[in-house]
């Protein structure tokens, strides 16, 4: 490794810095519970000097052309793929997903920071035809300002970069605070940008207390804009308090993803996009489907292929070869999942498969399948946020699509189904900011991401991403 890409330091102002009083909280991994690194404590005064830095580089920044802040995302590109292999190695560790997921997350993250290379030479305007002969009138983009922006740890990299690059390609700064489980890979992509010659103050990571940090992004008047992926009770909050400075805000929140299944379905496809969707990074994603709806005709076929395929995932440490589930990523997590079974098979729910911790000192849980699911269980209506897949018995089209909507959430939704006139009713009908029809995985830098409801407001990717962090002016000009 040419550089060291495990940071014990924030990065604030083009400077790696302790926190003031010198504290630290450890970094562990999940697997096997032992000490990875560990990063500063920091709380507001840090969070502050950020965005403080951040706001003296706007201006420098929004000045330079688009193609000069594309070349800077190019360069960092470069460098995020030349060290592939390291950053997917921290994640693992740090996170626990499988080293085959980790590589594809830092592909994925790589995307948006070259797709929004591109994208920045296109924040194109308007010229309106105006009214009176002797006006103008002009519709021009420019960056935001300060944005600040705090990320979840299921998606280390990703979740940085789909917001850091469109930001800094629309000509924003930014202050980032990263999960406290998951903090070396943003500091580990900090270092890599300050490697590419990022300006001082552009980007700046603090890592500490999220309640003190997310109070002075939320209530600065100098920050325009926050930028939040997590739990709909932490981004209502940041929503609430951004209220006091009228900031802009980008919420993408929690999901409970309904996965539907028709009759007319190919079955083979439909259980493989079942799998895909459900035990992609151990069930702990927003998107993964959290209600599996199976048609009356095909239930039992469906469990049983289902089973089977579910029972070769093979469980362990992420960094082994072959395993593809990995540890949940804390304590808490393999609590709630463990309750969700045992509230499931208390009202009823028909243990497939799985169903319990591997070991009883470690963070793996089986991969489990629970049959004959209702709504009366908690599987049904909170998120899991691990491996368990709840199968319910459908009848009707009219039925399922009532019951899928059943919920504040409305992220993304998944059905299967060969009837073309269906396939566009039910597409049109789900309640969904993303709709995915025939397949389990949808993410791509190209596609506009998010949820509407209580699952966010914004998106992420695509030239709708690059909007987010741009507010439009209209020029109005007389002779
Ligand atoms: P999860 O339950 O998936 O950990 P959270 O919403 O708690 O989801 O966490 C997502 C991000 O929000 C993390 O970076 C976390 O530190 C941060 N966070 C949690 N509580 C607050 C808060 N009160 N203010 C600001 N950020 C917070």
């Amino acid at each position: 490794m040419s550089l060291n890409l495990i940071k014990s330091e924030n990065y604030i102002n083009g400077h790696w810095l302790r926190a003031d009083n010198g504290q630290t909280f450890q970094v562990m991994n999940p697997f096997d519970n032992s000490l990875i690194a560990e990063v500063p404590a920091c709380g507001a005064a840090e969070a502050e000097r950020a965005v403080s830095a951040a706001h003296g580089a706007l201006k420098p920044w929004q000045c330079l052309t688009a193609k000069e802040r594309a070349n800077y995302l190019l360069k960092w590109a470069e460098l995020i793929d030349e060290n592939k292999e390291q950053l997917a190695e921290l994640m693992t560790k740090e996170q626990g997903k499988p080293l085959a997921e980790a590589r594809g997350e830092i592909d994925f993250a790589n995307s948006f920071v070259r797709w929004y290379a591109e994208e920045a030479k296109r924040a194109y305007g308007d010229v309106i035809p105006a009214n009176q002969p002797n006006q103008h009138i002009l519709v021009t983009k420019q960056a935001v300002g300060v944005v600040a922006m705090i990320t979840p740890w299921n998606f280390p990299a990703a979740m940085i970069t789909r917001k850091v690059a469109p930001a800094l390609a629309a000509g924003c700064t930014t202050v980032i605070k990263p999960a406290e489980d998951t903090p070396l890979t943003a500091l580990a992509l900090m270092a890599l940008a300050e490697q590419a010659g990022l300006p001082a103050g552009v980007m700046n990571v603090v890592t500490g207390n999220p309640a003190q940090i997310g109070r002075v992004f939320t209530e600065d008047h100098r920050v325009r804009k926050v930028s939040f992926t997590g739990s709909t009770s932490v981004g209502k909050q940041l929503m609430q308090q951004s209220a006091t400075t009228v900031k802009k805000v980008s919420l993408e929140l929690g999901g409970h993803a309904p996965f539907i299944i028709f009759s007319d379905a190919d079955l083979e496809k439909s259980v493989d996009g079942a799998i895909a969707s459900k035990f992609r990074n151990t069930g702990q994603t927003c998107v993964c489907a959290n209600r599996i709806y199976v048609h009356d005709d095909i239930y039992e076929q469906f469990i049983e292929l289902f089973k089977k395929k579910v029972a070769a995932l093979k469980v362990g440490n992420g960094l082994e070869k072959g395993v593809v589930q990995g540890p949940l990523i804390n304590k808490a997590a393999i609590e709630k999942v463990e309750r969700h079974v045992q509230d499931a098979l208390k009202r009823g729910a028909r243990l497939i498969f799985g169903g319990q911790r591997v070991a009883d000192d470690k963070l793996l849980f089986e991969p489990t399948i629970l049959a004959d699911v209702d709504h009366s269980m908690l599987v049904s209506y909170e998120e899991t946020f691990g491996p368990v897949a709840p199968v319910i018995r459908f009848r009707s089209e009219e039925e399922v699509i009532d019951a899928a909507n059943d919920t504040p959430y409305g992220l993304a939704g998944y059905f299967y189904s060969r009837d073309i006139g269906r396939v566009w009713r039910v597409a049109n009908a789900l309640e969904y900011g993303v709709v995915t029809v025939n397949g389990g995985n949808f993410a791509t830098e190209v596609a506009p991401f998010g949820g509407i409801k209580e699952s966010g407001i914004g998106r992420e990717g695509s030239y709708y991403g690059l909007d987010e962090f741009l507010e439009t002016k209209y020029i109005c000009m007389f002779e």
